[in-house]
């Protein structure tokens, strides 16, 4: 496409936002990195307001007294926007963006209102307000354009990991983002999408950075900025690993397998629409704009430091035939078949003569429902409270760093990856591996 200038899109996470002062940091850094181009801002909800959205959600499901965590949420989002002098109210009711009461209301509405089953559906529709209020306070602190991405980001059904249907968002996009882009910068949603019928639903928890993918790759952005509060693409998360190095330049395919693995930096879905079309990635901090970060992007380079990746709260189902029979193809096509249902997603497995091991996310709720639907085939166990690690470029110095002491309950290694399921240490508080 073309542009005046060339279109940048920057995404801000919810740690970018998560108070009134990280939002004046935000919009000087809009104003000093962002001048020379036009600018497409994708926000996430404020600080840790999506789990909280989560919880209300989950006590007002279970016919709970939701009112206090709710009340905090409203608060919380008030006191922001008055200590920033946002007003929260549109210049034009009919045709502006809506109030901060209009949109407290919503959610309070929909939560009084909610029905029996389609506890996913339902949680999209909820659990999105928190992208809706924050930027609406941020555009409203940046006097920028506040677009509702849900009308124009299709897709389909899936609620909470929605599949985008690229044609006709691409189509929306390119009919409505250069016009409004001529005039300033532009702040839309992460993590929100829409279906044909016009349900909202979400992309998958922490999908802002797929979000800004989507935008640039159908628009044919220049490049995609990524703000965080790490100096950029580092080989382990700095909460839990001491001595973390940041590489300066890494190859699309290194960055998805990192993602893959469950490094946080990046959501995984986030790096093949940029490389399908070339964009580069910068992940930069927000705390130190001025520094250099990481590009992203289709390079060649070296192998680099070893990337520790740690997943919490895994659990482990091992599944035996109950006649001692082998784990047949037959077998494996129904269990794999029943976790697809309950979307359980395999982060590692293996099989052995009777019985067939995966290594999940822990959920009550989904593994409840595998085991009623697998019970009577299979013998079943499960541990959950595990921790699945992952070594990418990994040596021998690596490998013993992190399993020095641990009892590995399942382990794996290929020629780049090494990976592990141990028990979670118990009231220990995080440590520093
Ligand atoms: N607010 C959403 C989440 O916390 C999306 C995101 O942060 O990218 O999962
Ligand atoms: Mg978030």
């Amino acid at each position: 496409m073309q542009y005046p200038l060339p279109l940048r899109i920057f995404k801000f996470g919810g740690a970018s936002v998560k108070d009134a002062a990280a939002i004046r940091n935000l919009v000087r850094i809009v104003q000093e990195h962002g001048s020379s181009s036009q600018l497409l801002i994708v926000v996430s909800a404020m600080g840790k307001t999506t789990n909280a959205l989560e919880e209300v959600y989950q006590l007002a499901q279970a016919g709970q007294d939701y009112s206090e965590p709710l009340a905090a949420i409203c608060d919380f989002h008030q006191r922001v926007a008055q200590e920033l002098a946002v007003t929260g109210g549109a210049d034009d009711p009919l045709e502006g963006p809506p109030t901060l009461t209009n949109l407290l209301e919503q959610v309070q509405d929909k939560l009084s209102t909610l029905t029996a089953g389609e506890f996913d559906k339902q949680y999209d529709q909820i659990v999105s307000f928190g992208e809706l209020l924050a930027t609406l306070i941020v555009a409203q602190a940046l006097g920028a354009h506040w677009l509702d991405c849900r009308p124009l980001l299709r897709t389909d059904h899936t609620w909470r990991e929605g599949r985008v249907d690229w044609p006709t968002t691409e189509r929306n996009l390119r009919a409505t983002l250069p016009e409004a882009l001529s005039r300033g910068p532009v702040v839309t949603q992460g993590f929100l999408g829409g279906t044909a019928s016009g349900y909202t639903t979400t992309l998958g928890r922490e999908g802002s950075d797929y979000t800004a993918a989507i935008f640039a790759y159908c628009l044919g952005a220049e490049s995609v900025t990524i703000w965080k509060d790490v100096a950029g693409l580092l080989n382990a998360d700095p909460k839990i690993f001491a001595d973390t190095v940041r590489y300066p330049e890494v190859s699309y395919q290194e960055t998805i397998e990192m993602a893959y693995y469950g490094a946080s930096v990046i959501h995984p879905k986030t790096i093949k629409p940029l490389a399908v079309r070339r964009i580069p990635l910068l992940v930069k901090s927000f705390l130190d704009p001025a520094a250099e970060g990481t590009r992203i992007h289709d390079c060649r380079h070296g192998l680099l430091a070893p990337a520790f990746i740690r997943k919490t709260s895994q659990c482990l189902i091992s599944f035996e035939s109950k006649d001692l029979t082998f784990i047949s193809e037959e077998n494996l096509e129904v269990i794999f078949g029943a976790l697809a249902h309950v979307r359980l997603k395999i982060h590692l497995m293996q099989n052995s003569a009777i019985s067939f091991s995966v290594c999940t996310d822990f959920s009550a709720y989904r593994l409840e429902k595998l085991l009623e639907t697998l019970r009577g085939q299979f013998t079943i166990h499960y541990n959950t409270g595990l921790e699945l690690y992952t070594i990418k470029n990994y040596d021998a110095a690596s490998i013993r760093r992190l399993t020095e002491g641990q009892e590995l309950l399942l382990e794996q290694r290929t020629r780049q990856t090494f990976q592990f399921v141990c028990r979670a240490p118990e009231n220990v508080p995080d440590r520093l591996l």
